[in-house]
Parts: structure tokens; C-alpha cells; sequence
């Protein structure tokens, strides 16, 4: 990539009390350079910003320019957000995989919907996965200098016929040889195989996992855990995708098949390893594991154990914080996906108990992208507007957030907040976990 392409860093934020609001940054300020070199993203500003003395050039808000020279510990952090984590190009996806949730998006979106990145950087900085199947020697080379670990990595399978196959792509199929650049410069990752019945379950399941598992050992285990999880398949997926839903009965036998293996890898390796997403639980109607099983969590963005941890956490904060008795009395909808309505019943109960508190729980299903079974997080604006509307919603929509994309007030059917709460009339809050959660339930100054 050539330097060219680096655009100045856009400052979206400046922290109070901090030494970028001492020095008198202004939000709509750009970075050029700082010590004389472009960073192309927030890996190489977080990199160029340990140093000590710093000389800044930068843009302001009229396009002027400014040398700025500051002083500080070298871990100090400047205390300023930027419009985005890249200042250059976004690094695109090489491949054709036919589970692909962007090709499986209804027609006519905007654009970006349709983006598809495969971004080393966002995985480093973020935990999103990536494949490996389109980086360069030079992006290898920053891997390793700059010591870009853990990576997340889309594993899918380790026989290469199997992966060329689910990836489309004939370099696919180097992951091993992959893995073991890893292994020899002690770098990590967390692997993932999306579970596509009929192409890489079964056997090939089997292979992958034993595969990754020779990948964990010694002091820096080179896969530091997997994450087992089933295809999303949407009513907008191509025709002829090759690709069979998940039922609950292959979700029964996968449950069976990795929890054999589980106990081997407790076994040999003294941690679980491989992990079950959620969903597979919920698919086959089976208990979830209890929250013993899930060691330190390592695969919670990915739904493996997130509603135990969330169930756990919140026995942990309302203990503290849920009082006898709210005023004034206040009536809230709380809209989740239908994959948590059963899971979710003992926080609804307890917060009922509290008096003055009445929290409705709807449980969804998503009809836009076709789904019986729907995780939280995959609600479109238009799926809240059918469930919702004729309904009595109290004084305030409980929304979680994750149904909202990063850093917008907007549905992933780009339906704003905004339109949904003038169409619904009633306001819908958005909650990011439990502590708002139960703040925004008992906050006196929500005037209902
Ligand atoms: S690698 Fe990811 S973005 Fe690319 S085609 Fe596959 S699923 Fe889609």
C-alpha cells in the first residue's frame, strides 16, 4: 500500500482533563504525522505515541497547519478518539465463502452494507475475524515486527481440499503452514470454524479440532482456543449454496461429538479448548453449560457463554444495586431475541419482585432475515416495528444495544432509533449491559 493512501487521522474525541485538551486539540483536528511518519492506523499512532517527545503536524478545522511538540511519560496516552481505526484503505476479502452473512443481506442497501473486509488490523485491535487469504509479505512482516497477537482467525477447516471449498479461494488451504509461522515467532491466535453441515462437519470436524489442538501447547499455545459455531443462514442467501441449516438434531450430534472431544483435551491439554457457541444449545433445546465450564471466557464474542456470564453477572450487580421499590412506579418493554426468552425468565422475575417496577419481556423472532430461532443481536428495526407496534409498551422500550451497529443509532436494516421511536411512540433506550440495565429500570429521574 502505498503511503499515498494514508489520510489524516480525523479526531472525533478529546478527552477531558487530558493532554490533548491541554495542548488545546480540537474535535475535527487532524493528525498528518507525528515524528515525521504517517500512521496508517491505530496500531502505528498507539506505536508512534510511546515515544516521549513527540512533534505533531496537524490540520485544523480550516485546513491549516500546525507543528505541535509535546512532552510526556512514554505511556502516557494523549486522551483522543478517532473517526475510524484505519487511516487508509480497509484491507478486502479475497473470498467467496456461500455462508457469508453480507452476501446473505437483502438487495438494495447502502453500500457499505455490502462491504466485505478482511482487515488484520480489526482483528488485532477488535477480535474480528479474519482468514488470512489475502495478506501480503509486507502486512506478514508488520505481523511479526510489530507483534500483532492474538489474531482471530476463520479456521472453518484444516484439510485443504475443505477449505479451499468453503472459502472459494484456492490459498485457503494453506492454513497449516500458516499456523506454524505462528508458532515459530510465538504468536497466537483464536480460531473459529463455522459449523457448515454436509462440508466440514463430522469427520472433518473431528480433523480440525485435533489439528488446532497440536497447535496448543507450551508456554505461548499457538491457538489459544476455538470456537465451535453453527452457519446463519438467512432467507436471502443465494440459490444453490451448497449450504444445509442446522437442525436441531445435527445440533444434538455436534453438541455430543465436541463435548467427547472436550473431554479428551481436559484431558491432554488442562483446558477445554474447543468451545460450543450458545446457539448450538439453544438449537438442539438443551441446558446450557454452567458457568464453571467456561474457564476465563475466552471465546465470549463470539456467543460461547455469554448468557451464563450475563445471568452471573447480573445476580452479581442486582444483589447491590436492585432496591425494594422504585418511584414513581414505571412500566418497561424489554425486547430481546427469542433465543434468550427461556434463559432470561429468573432476571425478569427478579426484577418484577421490585415494587413499583413492571418489565415486560417480548421475545422476538426475526422475519426479516427468516429466522424461527434469533439471537439478540441479528433484530432489524423493521422486526421490533412488527412485534411491537399495537402493543401496550409501558413508558419506555428497553433496547439492547448490540441490535444497533458500533457507534451508530441505527438497526442493521438501517432503520434509525429515531424512526423507530416515532413510529412506535414510545422512547426506546438503548442498554449496554447489566449495570444499565438495572440502572435504567430504577432511575428516579426517568419521569414516566
Ligand atoms: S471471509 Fe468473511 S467476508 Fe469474506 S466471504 Fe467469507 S464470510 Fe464473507
Amino acid at each position: 500500500m502505498s503511503e499515498v493512501s494514508i489520510r489524516p487521522a480525523l479526531i472525533t474525541k478529546v478527552l477531558p482533563d487530558s493532554i490533548a485538551s491541554e495542548v488545546g486539540f480540537e474535535v475535527g483536528d487532524r493528525i498528518v504525522s507525528i515524528n515525521g511518519q504517517r500512521p496508517r492506523d491505530l496500531i502505528d499512532y498507539q506505536f508512534l505515541c510511546a515515544d516521549e517527545v513527540l512533534e505533531l503536524e496537524v490540520l485544523d478545522t480550516a485546513g491549516k497547519s500546525h507543528q505541535v511538540e509535546i512532552e510526556k511519560d512514554y505511556d502516557d496516552d494523549l486522551g483522543l478518539e478517532f473517526e475510524t481505526a484505519l487511516f487508509d484503505n480497509l484491507i478486502q476479502c479475497n473470498n467467496r465463502c456461500p455462508f457469508c452473512f453480507i452476501d446473505q443481506q437483502p438487495p438494495g442497501k447502502r453500500q457499505s452494507l455490502y462491504f466485505k473486509d478482511d482487515d488484520y488490523r480489526l482483528s488485532f485491535l477488535y477480535g474480528s475475524y479474519l482468514t488470512l487469504t489475502n495478506l501480503t509479505q509486507r502486512e506478514w512482516q508488520r505481523i511479526e515486527q510489530m507483534r500483532l497477537s492474538p489474531l482471530y482467525v476463520s479456521v472453518h477447516a484444516t484439510e485443504a481440499d475443505v477449505r479451499n471449498r468453503l472459502l472459494k479461494n484456492p490459498r485457503a488451504g494453506q492454513i497449516l503452514e500458516q499456523l506454524r509461522w505462528f508458532q515459530k515467532r510465538r504468536l497466537q491466535i483464536h480460531a473459529q470454524v463455522v459449523v457448515c453441515p454436509g462440508i466440514n462437519d463430522g469427520v472433518h470436524l473431528e480433523r480440525t479440532l485435533l489439528d488446532l489442538a497440536s497447535f496448543h501447547k507450551g508456554e505461548v499455545p499457538t491457538v489459544a482456543s476455538v470456537a465451535v459455531v453453527p452457519v446463519g443462514l438467512t432467507r436471502f442467501r443465494p440459490a444453490e449454496d451448497e449450504l444445509t441449516p442446522v437442525t436441531p438434531e445435527k445440533a444434538a450430534e455436534v453438541i455430543k461429538q465436541v463435548r467427547s472431544l472436550q473431554d479428551k483435551f481436559r484431558d491432554s491439554l488442562g483446558t477445554t479448548f474447543a468451545w460450543l457457541a450458545d446457539e448450538w444449545f439453544l438449537i438442539a433445546g438443551e441446558d446450557l453449560p454452567p458457568t464453571s465450564h467456561y474457564e476465563d471466557y475466552p471465546q465470549l464474542g463470539n456467543g460461547v457463554g455469554s448468557i451464563r456470564r450475563f445471568l452471573k453477572e447480573f445476580q452479581e450487580i442486582a444483589k447491590n444495586k436492585l432496591p425494594q421499590k422504585v418511584s414513581p412506579p414505571r412500566r418497561f418493554t424489554w425486547v430481546v431475541g427469542n433465543a434468550v426468552e427461556v434463559a432470561f425468565q429468573p432476571i425478569l422475575r427478579q426484577l418484577n419482585q421490585v415494587a413499583g417496577l413492571e418489565v415486560n419481556l417480548v421475545a422476538l423472532a426475526s422475519n426479516y432475515w427468516g429466522q424461527s430461532i434469533t439471537v439478540t443481536g441479528l433484530l432489524t428495526g423493521q422486526d421490533l416495528l412488527e412485534g411491537l407496534q399495537g402493543r401496550d409498551l409501558g413508558d419506555r422500550i428497553l433496547l439492547p444495544s448490540v441490535m444497533l451497529k458500533h457507534d451508530e443509532a441505527r438497526f442493521l436494516d438501517d432503520i434509525t432509533v429515531a424512526e423507530l421511536t416515532n413510529q412506535l411512540g414510545v422512547p426506546l433506550l438503548p442498554i449496554t449491559d447489566i449495570e444499565e440495565l438495572i440502572e435504567t429500570c430504577i432511575n428516579p429521574e426517568i419521569n414516566c
